[in-house]
């Protein structure tokens, strides 16, 4: 169920009360309730308790919200799940370009550029070098759950990995996933992919990732070890 633009899991089980928790690293929510409560029964009790979840996520993302980067040498920068040093070289002439080398994400930059513009460019490469990655995982995933989206993109997302309108069959995914591992990524297009047959995270959608992805647990709690 999604609530003020929060994924909220919502498990029903043969149970008397209500039990709501906000997990770490990452903020999910996760209610259990008796399995005669409704939808609008459920949404009630959350607005109950919204503001309690709100300051419990927001306490629980701050614990390891890595600091915000500067785009200067030497800095830590995640690709594809590997630890880099930022190294920015500043030239009179020439164009943008980022490579690896070694242990290095190297940025080629016009001297006078701003952080902002250093961001810019690693993240406009971040995106060519992940689309591909995204376009075989979409296909796979195509395959594998017999269902097509209608469209897919990459894009800037402020505080969820991905995102899937079930109506219009549109998936979204964060750029920020190009930081994760080939498995992260996988596991959120396999995520929102379901979506596409079960819009909420129900006991239905968790047997679907059971079946297809048994190890999505682990690789979630992997995935949310930094949170975006
Ligand atoms: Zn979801």
């Amino acid at each position: 169920m999604i609530f003020n633009g929060i994924d909220i899991e919502i498990e029903r089980k043969p149970i008397k009360n209500l039990h709501l928790a906000v997990y770490p690293p990452d903020g999910r929510v996760h209610i259990s309730v008796p399995i005669d409560y409704d939808d609008e029964r459920i949404r009630m009790y959350i607005l109950q308790k919204w503001i309690w979840i709100e300051e419990k996520r927001e306490m629980l993302l701050s614990y390891n919200r890595l600091p915000e980067r500067q785009y200067i040498s030497g800095e830590t920068h995640y690709f594809k799940g590997t630890k880099y040093r930022l190294k920015v070289n500043r030239h009179t002439s020439g164009a943008y370009s980022v490579h690896i080398d070694g242990d290095y994400i190297v940025v080629d930059v016009h001297q006078d550029t701003s952080s902002d513009n250093i961001r810019q460019t690693l993240y406009s490469w971040y995106k060519t070098q992940t689309l591909p990655i995204f376009g075989r995982l979409v296909l796979k995933w195509q395959e594998i759950l017999g269902v097509v989206p209608a469209r897919w993109e990459v894009r800037q997302m402020t505080s969820r990995w991905g995102s899937c309108s079930q109506s219009k069959g549109v998936l979204l995914f964060n750029i920020e996933l190009a930081k994760k591992s080939i498995e992260c990524i996988e596991y959120v297009v396999a995520h929102e992919m379901t979506h596409l047959i079960e819009r909420n995270h129900t006991d239905r959608f968790r047997r679907q990732m059971d079946i297809h992805l048994s190890s999505w647990q682990k690789i979630r709690t992997k995935l949310n070890e930094y949170p975006i």
